[in-house]
């Protein structure tokens, strides 16, 4: 864990960062849910690129820290634990998601086929009708939630 560091969003002192080459980094913060990227910087093509697909929440819950890095929601999805994302109507009225993997069942695994591979069939599925929202600040909990501090081998 010695690449957690301060938060430039938050302040909180688990905020993860990934250095994929001298000039790039990557930021994701336990603290408050949000990521942002060295290269994420309002008005560059990248920036343009990255937000293009999000979701209108998204892009209203954006904001740029001291440094002009600009932070946005995370969204976690791991096919075997769950899926985390920023869910609600605008800024001022959202929540955390959290959603659970469960094992699909023999007997329904027709209905989760793997696209282009003929005869095999998802192991896990999201279980969308058990959805839990937690509060902004309690990101921490949602990832506790799906189990991500969990070694995979349980
Ligand atoms: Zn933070």
């Amino acid at each position: 864990m010695d690449n957690l560091i301060i938060c430039d969003r938050c302040g909180s002192d688990a905020c993860y960062v990934q250095e994929v080459n001298e000039k790039i980094k990557n930021y994701q913060c336990y603290g408050c849910g949000f990521i942002t990227n060295s290269l994420l910087k309002k008005d560059s093509e990248f920036f343009e690129e990255q937000i293009e697909l999000l979701p209108n929440l998204y892009k209203e819950l954006m904001g740029e820290d001291e440094d002009g890095k600009v932070w946005m929601p995370s969204t976690v999805n791991i096919p075997t634990k769950g899926m985390i994302f920023a869910n609600g109507t605008n800024a001022e009225n959202w929540k955390w998601s959290a959603v659970l993997a469960v094992p699909v069942k023999d007997k329904e695994k027709e209905k989760y086929p793997i696209p282009g591979k003929e005869g095999k069939f998802y192991e896990w599925r999201m279980d969308m009708e058990n959805v839990k929202d937690f509060k902004e600040k309690d990101y921490m909990d949602a990832l506790d939630y799906i189990g991500i501090f969990e070694s995979e081998e349980k």
